[in-house]
């Protein structure tokens, strides 16, 4: 089995979003536990259109979690701490994010799809939407609002980036001309995307993004973050080692890690034991 210390955990979930259990200084803990070398919050940022307390944090919580996340750094100098945050990209809110971002200094932020014209196609509260749906014009579409989160200007990492397969509902034409005009888009705006062992866990029962994808990713250099989407500090790390072994099989040497927004990578031989 491949060995998973020395990686790190950039998808971290606090109790602050309304569905994560556990505080930061547990996830701290397992983290040290696996001997990862970093972890990074990023919580849900408030939600701009609509009103829904069990998806993400208020608004006025914004400056308290990023000094939860500041106290946890002091408290655990030796495990690198970052301050990252999950935003969802809608369309018609992407131009008021960029001025609440502005007043923190986040070591990344990454964007997240969750929303197709306003439909929360991965909530399971809204699963019923799939029904009667052509799901080949829903996966073009959601493959839209990935490139154009990608494009906005926003984001250092798209989270997830093929979380439209979460409840396994696929088209069953061809969908490589999907990925690969998307990551163009991608490629073009220099940005990284994450592996996220989430997908393990879900009913799709397979890594975020899938191994087509991630070649077509690894064709264009395009960097790859990684994480576990934890929402309770069990999670931390899960699975790292299904990830590690597909990122390994596609051709990456390393993953991206990130400080002030700004990028470097941790070589999997140097970052890792054996
Ligand atoms: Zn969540
Ligand atoms: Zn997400």
């Amino acid at each position: 089995m491949a060995d998973t210390s020395g990686l790190v955990d950039y998808h971290l979930h606090t109790a602050r979003c309304g569905h994560a259990l556990g505080n930061m200084e547990d996830y701290a803990r397992r983290a040290d536990a696996l001997g990862l070398a970093e972890i990074g919050f990023s919580d849900h940022f408030p939600m701009l259109h609509i009103e829904d307390r069990a998806l993400a944090m208020g608004l006025e919580e914004l400056p308290a979690y990023v000094e939860d996340v500041e106290r946890l750094r002091a408290a655990f100098p030796h495990l690198g701490v970052r301050l990252g945050i999950e935003v969802d990209f809608l369309p018609e809110t992407v131009h008021r994010i960029g001025p609440m971002l502005e007043p923190f200094s986040f070591d990344y932020v990454m964007g997240s799809v969750h929303y197709v014209d306003g439909w929360g196609f991965d909530d399971p509260r809204c699963i019923e939407g799939y029904q009667g749906r052509d799901i080949f014009a829903l996966w073009a579409r959601y493959f839209e609002f990935l490139g154009e989160a990608a494009e906005c200007g926003l984001f250092d990492i798209l989270a997830h980036p093929d979380l439209i397969k979460k409840f396994g509902f696929r088209p069953e034409a061809d969908v490589s001309l999907l990925y690969e005009n998307c990551l163009d888009r991608v490629a073009k705006a220099g940005l990284a995307v994450e592996v996220n062992t989430a997908g393990l866990r879900k009913p799709v029962g397979e890594i975020y993004p899938s191994e087509e994808f991630l070649k077509a990713c690894r064709e264009r250099d395009i960097p790859v973050a990684l994480g576990s989407d934890a929402h309770q500090p069990e999670e931390v790390g899960d699975r790292f080692n299904e990830a590690l072994e597909l990122l390994l099989r596609v051709g990456y040497e390393g993953i991206t890690v990130f400080s002030g927004r700004r990028r470097s990578t941790l070589d999997f031989k140097r970052g890792l034991r054996g």
